[in-house]
């Protein structure tokens, strides 16, 4: 690789993870160093981790310029990345020091004296009982057998170092070298290959192909859940090995990890490496080098896994890409389906969409010729899809705490009768999403947040939906103080379940809700029980319309098709009608057929009528026409200011100031609309505005974007993030 060295003395600029924004200038250290370098420089009278971006600029007196401290003991950054990085914060309006943060989340990366030792649960009990090391005890028992660094366990419980290294004295504390990082068990492309059916064939030759080009291109798999994506795209995989490049396969979920690593197992003979939050630190650490010195050939990931450091990267697959998982909303504001592409495009490496329900971009993107397409048009073997039908509702009498109509019902009692699984599916967690005093009418609200406090009887606690805080459900309403008159309204999977043991007080009913599981390996034990038959009722959130294969369902009940489709977002028909076609897609996986039962007050509604048709070709089209003629993506740019204040008179009078001074925006044929109530318009404690900003498509958006911005000083209490590309609009 073509990179500059500096000699020893020479300026370097230097990008570090501080908030700072700016490459600084260093002296390069004895011995020299390359662009790329990994780096310990002074900074203040701290020591940060910082990378060798490239020259200094060196506009100011040479005397007064630091030396890089140290160059560290690990892989240089590659120019590739470095220009993914730059690309990134660029398109994402992020400053350089976040997009670094994110390529740098490997444990001990800053710090590798720290990572020589690894401390974990001892024996016994201290010989003097302090706040202090009862901390340190808690963190490590919170770790359940994994082990930190001695950085990690004194920061993570608050103490100085000593107090760790006193607990090891008497052993109850172990300190243990760390494991030398050894490479991954090599994958066999040959091993295990399946028979394909000649679909299935066609298919991945064309993607085969395409990783053989090495070249950049990105291919939408589209094809219904159940016909052999997954079985495709390994076989790009298996031909990314055969060239002797890297493969990496992102999934929204990491509940959905384990079933996927045992198919990369039988097919491949060993398993791949893991990346995500599931994963110890010292397995990460592992991970991270060994993606960089090539000894990881496949790595299976969450969206962060985009920015490991990968030494050879031949394919990328974004598996479920239309999922709204891989949109990260917190931090750095950024789609890894796009960033996917935009990480290919600059290696020349392939990118698979795979999906049943492919998000109108891609199908835009593909429709356009952007992306090749390739379809699977039928389940695999005898599998087909379920016959799908509404159950209109305005003619069903129900009480007010019931929601399983009669014919559901019936079709239920059916399925129990042939000893086959049926799945009540409703998109909200919890017992009820409303808590109303029957005295004074008063319904029970988040104090930090616009949001109602939803109960949930499995943790006795109302839990706010947006910002997570609980509180014990009171006896005496808190408006009227009233006792006894608190009512839940409405259904949450918990009062579902609850209804479901009334109706069949024989069956076996199992609730899938990701507040029901502490952790992602009780929530697959629980899945392979559902799948060894040990249930006859699932009860689910959307939790179960991704990708989890029971073969016995073959009943699918939606309990309120018209969820999503309420408000006013542009995209609410989209997102419904991915929903619904992948929870019906649950039923009828194997050889018995699958009925998907929808219960809908609006069964003429055009979203759930193509829904039921299944005229998917005929949805976008329509779709499309929509987005087109509101010129909204993926037909026009958008994007977000979301401004927050614990101030609301702040807040607006900057959102309107903002709306105000668009000069910048309208040079470029740019408008923005707001200041509007966020969609979540209190958060924390914080107010929340958006001003949304359209543009034509093909307009530099996010130079004038940031010239807009740039007029403004946020004082105070306020905060601005951008959101290129919003989910909601
Ligand atoms: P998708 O990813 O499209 O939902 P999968 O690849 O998971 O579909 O396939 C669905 C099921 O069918 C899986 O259990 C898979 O192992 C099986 N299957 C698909 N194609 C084949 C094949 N050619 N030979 C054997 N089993 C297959
Ligand atoms: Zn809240």
């Amino acid at each position: 690789m073509d990179r500059s060295f500096f000699q020893p003395g020479e300026l370097v600029g230097v990008l570090t993870a501080q908030p700072l924004d700016r490459v600084l200038d260093y002296k390069a250290p004895d011995g020299g160093c390359f662009t790329g370098a990994f780096v310990e420089v002074p900074l203040g009278p701290r020591k940060v981790l910082g990378v060798v971006w490239g020259p200094g600029k060196g506009d100011w007196d040479i005397s007064k310029v630091r030396s890089v401290i140290r160059v560290l003991d690990a892989q240089p950054m590659r120019d590739e990345m470095q220009a993914f990085l730059e690309k990134a914060g660029a398109y994402t309006l992020t400053p350089m020091s976040a997009m670094l943060r994110l390529a740098t989340r490997a444990p001990g990366l800053g710090d590798p004296q720290s990572m020589r030792k690894i401390y974990r649960l001892g024996e016994g009990t201290p010989d003097r009982d302090t706040d202090a090391r009862r901390r340190v005890l808690a963190v490590l028992k919170d770790m359940g057998g994994l082990s930190l660094t001695l950085n990690e366990l004194s920061e993570q419980a608050g103490v100085t170092s000593s107090v760790v290294k006193g607990l090891v004295k008497q052993g109850v504390v172990r300190e243990e070298n760390t494991p030398r990082d050894t490479a991954f068990p090599r994958l066999d492309p040959d091993f295990g290959a399946k028979d394909l059916t000649e679909d299935q064939i066609a298919a991945s030759a064309k993607l085969c192909v395409g990783v053989q080009s090495g070249d950049y291109g990105t291919t939408l798999l589209k094809g219904v859940t159940g016909s052999g994506k997954t079985e495709v795209y390994l076989e790009a995989v298996a031909e990314c090995l055969r060239q002797g490049k890297q493969a990496l396969v992102l999934l929204p979920e990491i509940a959905l990890t384990a079933e996927f690593l045992s198919r990369v197992q039988a097919r491949f003979g060993a398993f791949p490496a893991e990346w995500h939050s599931g994963v110890t630190m010292t397995e990460r650490r592992r991970v991270w080098r060994m993606v960089g010195e090539g000894g990881a050939q496949m790595v299976i990931g969450a969206r962060s896994a985009l920015f490991l450091p990968f030494q050879n990267l031949g394919l990328i697959v974004v598996d479920e890409e239309h999922d709204t998982s891989y949109k990260q909303e917190d931090g750095v504001l950024y789609n890894a389906r796009d960033m996917a592409v935009l990480r290919a495009s600059i290696i020349g490496a392939r990118v698979v969409l795979a999906s049943a329900t492919p998000c109108l971009e891609t199908w835009a993107n593909a429709d356009a010729g952007k992306y090749d397409r390739v379809d699977l048009t039928s389940r695999f073997g005898p599998a087909v899809m379920p016959d799908m039908r509404a159950l209109d509702m305005r003619a069903e009498k129900l009480p007010g705490n019931r929601w399983i109509s009669e014919a559901l019902r019936g079709a239920v009692a059916t399925r129990i009768e042939r000893q086959e699984q049926s799945l009540l599916f409703l998109n909200r967690r919890g017992y009820a999403p409303v808590t109303i005093c029957r005295a004074c009418g008063h319904q029970i609200g988040c104090d930090h947040c616009d949001a109602r406090m939803v109960e949930h009887r499995f943790l006795k606690r109302l839990v706010c939906h947006q910002c997570g805080k609980t509180k014990p459900m009171p006896e005496v309403c808190p408006k009227c103080e009233v006792e006894g008159r608190l009512a839940p309204v409405g259904p949450g999977v918990e009062r579902l379940a609850e209804e479901a043991t009334e109706l069949f007080p024989n069956a076996r009913v199992a609730l899938l809700s990701s507040d029901m599981f502490g952790s992602a390996r009780a929530l697959k034990v629980e899945i392979e029980n559902i799948a060894n038959g040990g249930a006859d009722i699932i009860i689910g959130t959307q939790l179960v319309a991704k990708g989890h294969n029971f073969p016995l369902l073959t009943l699918v009940g939606v309990i309120d098709a018209d969820l999503g489709l309420q408000g006013s977002d542009l995209r609410a028909a989209e997102r419904t009608f991915q929903l619904m076609r992948q929870v019906a897609g649950r039923a009828g996986r194997a050889e018995k057929p699958g009925t998907a039962l929808m219960q809908t007050y609006q069964p003429e509604h055009p979203v759930i009528r193509s829904i039921l048709s299944g005229d998917e070709e005929g949805f976008w089209r329509a779709e499309a026409e929509e987005r087109r003629a509101a010129g909204v993506p993926p037909y026009g740019r958008m994007a977000g200011i979301i401004l927050s204040s614990t101030d609301v008179q702040e807040v607006f009078d900057l959102g309107n100031a903002m709306a105000r001074q668009d000069a910048p925006l309208r040079r470029v044929g740019a408008q923005v609309f707001g200041p509007a109530p966020a969609p979540i318009a209190r958060v924390r404690g914080r107010h929340r505005v958006r001003l949304l900003v359209k543009a034509p498509k093909g307009t530099a958006l996010q130079p004038a974007l940031s010239e807009w911005v740039a007029q403004f000083r946020l004082k105070g209490q306020l905060r601005m993030a951008i959101d290129i590309d919003p989910q909601s609009f």
